[in-house]
């Protein structure tokens, strides 16, 4: 049993796809029987994961795009080419992401960067494909990729804990206008993973740190949670509560 729209010979699409959890979700799209689209800026990593992802699913069921998910021309292009190669989509997942680090009073142009990758990348690519993806009239997903950094907003990396904060609102701002739209088959997500190792942590180590997920657990229990029709996909090894409760006694202090 898998979520309705994760079947063989539908459509996925993945930003950051070339890397990571985005990766390692087109993978498992792949092992169903999916034909797989994997967006990225990173052209030399495309190439190598759809060097694997042919090997799971064939070449002609996976495709690749070179994409910067800032640019609206960008994500215009890869709407048209999957629908031009593989009809239309039926999962668009939003997952690419940047976390150079920022300071408060940092350089505007870095944080129109971090917001323009991760919040308005994420925003625009499901304004872009969400029309078609209706039209369809099939069962499909939108998943988005947050952070508990835009819930918890920890001290230290503003932009990226703002970048994610606009993620949650918009994708809720998604899930309530779904819901309403007459025969609507589509439904939004928001993807909150723990401390995945991924080359955006790893900082350095080679070895996964204790306590981390890999990217594919984080896979196979956003797979689980979708089944069970969850919104909110919060990764078990959060420490949401915990840091909001401390909020709150710092706020109170
Ligand atoms: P990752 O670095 O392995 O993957 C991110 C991918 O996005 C890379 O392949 C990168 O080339 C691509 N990318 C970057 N900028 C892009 C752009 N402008 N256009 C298209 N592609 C671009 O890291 P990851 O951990 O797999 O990150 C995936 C998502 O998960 C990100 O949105 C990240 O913020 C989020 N996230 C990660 C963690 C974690 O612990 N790893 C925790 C919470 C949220």
């Amino acid at each position: 049993m898998s979520h309705p729209a994760i079947v063989k010979d539908n459509v996925a699409v993945i930003t950051g796809g070339a890397s990571g959890i985005g990766f390692a979700a087109a993978a498992a799209f792949a092992r169903t029987g999916m034909k797989v689209c994997i967006a990225d800026v990173d052209q030399g990593r495309l190439v190598e994961a759809a060097t694997k992802l042919s090997s799971i699913a064939g070449a002609a069921n996976v495709m690749t795009a070179v994409v910067d998910v800032s640019k609206t021309e960008s994500l215009t292009e890869l709407e048209r080419a999957v629908r031009e190669r593989f009809g239309g989509t039926d999962i668009l997942m939003n997952n690419a992401g940047i976390q150079p680090g920022s300071t408060l009073f940092g350089e505007p142009d870095h944080w129109q960067r971090i917001i323009a990758v991760n919040m308005w990348g994420i925003i625009n690519g499901s304004r872009i494909f969400a029309p078609d993806m209706i039209a369809r009239g099939r069962s499909g997903l939108i998943i988005n990729t947050g952070s508990k950094q835009g819930i918890t907003t920890p001290p230290g990396d503003p932009a990226y804990n703002v970048s994610k904060a606009g993620v949650k609102a918009f994708t809720e701002a998604l899930q309530h206008e779904l819901r309403n739209t007459k025969d609507c088959r589509l439904t939004a997500h928001l993807l909150i993973p723990g401390f995945v190792f991924t080359g955006l942590t790893a900082r350095g180590r080679t070895e996964k740190p204790a306590g981390a997920w890999t990217p594919e657990q984080t896979v196979d229990f956003m797979l689980a949670r979708l089944e069970a029709g969850d919104f909110y996909i919060l990764c078990p090894d959060n420490d949401v509560p915990r840091a909001l409760d401390e909020k709150r006694m710092l706020w109170a202090a």
